[in-house]
């Protein structure tokens, strides 16, 4: 067995015997001396604090926290504060090549350890870890327990293991990983270093096999609230998609974000048509060529404006913190990939949009996906279980934000102010006699058409279809001639949603009635609907997720003036512009307009490193945007 870090304390140690031996610097450290003085944080956030002094005392954890709310601190101050090299675990290169970059702009010695590296990249690396010189090492799964790696980590103090999107370890998710598996070994190769767990997806399925495959029953469990209170949410009735979407990308001019469509050709059509439209937008989906998708990829982390339309292949593992807005052309098929989605945008903590627009065919077409699917009749429950929560969220009258947090089984006042139908309450309608009336044609119909038909009957248009059948002598022709047809496809997407009304894949999509339909009929069961919104997409008085937002005229001068500075560092680098500094930091320089470097070093997200390496220049660009030089 490995011969492992020296084991600290547990339990009952005295707070001042937890930092057990100095880092090769010869410096003792302390968590928030840490925080500050390489992060440039003035303070924990919510668990973060509890989770560091559980692994700095030694103790095993399991993060649960969502998108953005800091899971790196978690094992990145522990790592400076233990004894020894850090061994964290990620799936992915690009994850790893990030991290690495962000924590050597801050100072820290970090190193990653991977298959796209040369044969003298590696050895270099393997001198460092064995010479005690590197604070973290990045690897993958299959690396680390892969046998020559764990001879070298034999000869190595290793401060603690953190094992990155934890989730890949369950087969319940769609990142599952099985080489995460292996993972459970370090328990018994490694009794003695502190272990650290972390995701963001917190639903308990996938809770339960974290702790059970990665064997941590014993380790506290530390979750923070799912809120994202910095994302806007808005869900609207799909139009004029592309106008829609112009409209909503209006408000977003010059920032990054992502659009997810559902189908590979969208994807390619849809970013065409963005650039046609004068938008610097690229594609990105599982059926690239590789060398294209890296090229995308990393024109996303280091362009600012760049609008990136994807497939849902895109997405895990990019870090990108100030990603500003997430629109979906096409539902996602459920609400932990709704929320895992819009979840990218603004982990930076500033304003940014979750922006989607979903219709009637979205239903016909995931409800098609789940039963076509090659899944068990069991598992096609859950999956439409899942599908119709989502539903449930498109088609609320209430604050989305408590809705989906109800869903992860978090309460929630309601009235965030920061949704779609909190900033302008949608209208509801007692739609009873609508339901039955729509309900009693599909039955009048034979339950044989789909919705265009059974729509022209109720608004009484002979046409050519409905002559033929002879549905222009039924009793219900033109009984809903009071409605306007779009209202009826409302009625219908609201019915279906709600599970009043099925669509039957094999007969092309016609509607049927459900058991639960009876129910209306019978008068015995009221409908409420929401009333759809103005055509084009909707629109606020407030403009929404833009990284000026609630900045007066001239901190909003001021943080363009910084962006341009940033911008041109982070070419120079050759690294992404949110590795100099995040959006959510500029904005606080902007603000509080600081003047001399201890002010600046005040600000979160200015560190030692940054400060000595960029402090003096972006004091100059702020003095000079305040003065109005520029
Ligand atoms: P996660 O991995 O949970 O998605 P990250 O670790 O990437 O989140 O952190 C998200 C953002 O929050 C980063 O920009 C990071 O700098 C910032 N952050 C983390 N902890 C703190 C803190 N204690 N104070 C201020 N900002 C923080
Ligand atoms: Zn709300």
């Amino acid at each position: 067995m490995p011969e492992t870090g020296r084991r600290t304390q547990a339990g009952s140690a005295p707070s001042d015997a937890l930092f057990d031996g100095p880092k090769a610097d010869g410096r003792l450290r302390e968590p928030r001396e840490v925080l500050r003085t390489v992060f440039g944080h003035g303070a924990f956030r919510g668990e973060q604090e509890a989770v560091v002094e559980q692994i700095v005392r030694g103790g095993d954890a399991v993060v649960l926290f969502p998108t953005g709310a800091g899971k790196s601190m978690c094992y990145q101050v522990p790592a400076l504060c233990r004894p020894g090299t850090a061994i964290v675990v990620s799936p992915l290169i690009a994850l790893m090549r990030d991290q690495v970059e962000a924590l050597r702009q801050a100072g820290v010695s970090a190193a990653s350890m991977n298959s796209s590296m040369s044969e003298e990249e590696r050895s270099a690396v393997w001198r460092d870890l064995v010479g005690g010189k590197l604070d973290l090492l990045y690897v993958t799964p299959e690396r680390l327990v892969g046998e020559g790696f764990r001879r070298t980590l034999s000869q190595v103090r290793i401060a603690l293991f953190a094992i990155d999107e934890a989730h890949c370890v369950s087969a319940w998710g769609h990142d599952f990983r099985p080489e995460y598996r292996e993972l459970a070994r370090l328990a018994d190769d490694y009794p003695d270093v502190p272990r650290i767990a972390l995701t963001a997806t917190a639903d308990p399925t996938t809770r339960a096999d974290i702790v059970e495959r990665l064997r941590l029953a014993d380790a506290p469990v530390f979750m923070t609230s799912f809120d994202r209170p910095n994302i806007r949410y808005a869900i609207v009735e799909r139009d004029n998609p592309k106008k829609q979407l112009l409209a909503f990308l209006q408000n977003h001019k010059g920032a990054s974000g992502i659009v997810y469509c559902l189908s590979r050709r969208k994807v390619e059509e849809t970013a065409a048509w963005l650039n046609e439209q004068g938008l610097y937008a690229l594609p990105y989906h599982a059926g690239m060529e590789s060398a294209v998708k890296a090229r995308n990829q990393d024109a996303f982390l280091k362009d600012e404006n760049l609008c990136l339309v994807a497939t849902v292949a895109f997405g895990m593992g990019i870090d990108k913190p100030d990603v500003r807005f997430v629109a979906h052309l096409d539902l996602p098929s459920s609400v932990e990939a709704y929320y895992q989605e819009t979840g990218r945008a603004g982990r930076d903590g500033a304003p940014s949009e979750a922006w989607m627009a979903y219709g009637l065919q979205d239903v016909v077409q995931r409800r098609r996906m789940i039963d076509e699917g090659g899944s068990e009749e069991a598992i096609k429950r859950v999956e439409r279980g899942k599908l119709d929560a989502l539903l449930g969220i498109c088609e609320t009258a209430e604050c989305r934000r408590a809705a989906i947090l109800r869903h992860f089984g978090e309460a929630h006042p309601g009235n965030c102010g920061n949704c779609d139908t909190c900033l302008s309450p949608v209208e509801t309608w007692d739609g009873t006699e609508a339901a039955t009336k729509l309900l009693a044609a599909v039955y009048r119909t034979g339950q044989r058409y789909g919705s265009g038909h059974v729509i022209d009957v109720l608004t009484g248009k002979a046409t050519e279809k409905v002559q033929r059948a002879g549905h222009d002598t039924l009793a219900v022709f033109g009984v809903g001639r009071d409605i306007d047809a779009r209202t009826w496809q409302s009625v219908a997407r609201q019915l279906t949603a709600a599970s009043l009304l099925t669509i039957d894949h094999e007969a092309f999509g016609a509607l049927t009635l459900p058991e639960e339909a009876r129910a209306v009929f019978r008068g015995e069961r009221r409908v409420t609907l929401r009333k759809d919104r103005a055509r084009v997409a909707t629109q606020f008085k407030r403009s929404g997720g833009q990284a000026t937002d609630g900045l007066d005229g001239l901190s909003a001068t001021v943080f363009e003036a910084l962006r341009r500075e940033r911008t041109r560092l982070s070419r120079e680098q050759k690294i992404p512009p949110y590795m100099v500094f995040s959006d959510a930091t500029l904005r606080a320089m902007a603000q509080a307009r600081p003047t001399r470097p201890q002010d600046l070093k005040a600000i979160p997200g200015v560190g030692m490193a940054k400060l000595e390496r960029y402090g003096e220049i972006f004091l100059d660009a702020i003095r000079l945007a305040a003065d109005g030089e520029v």
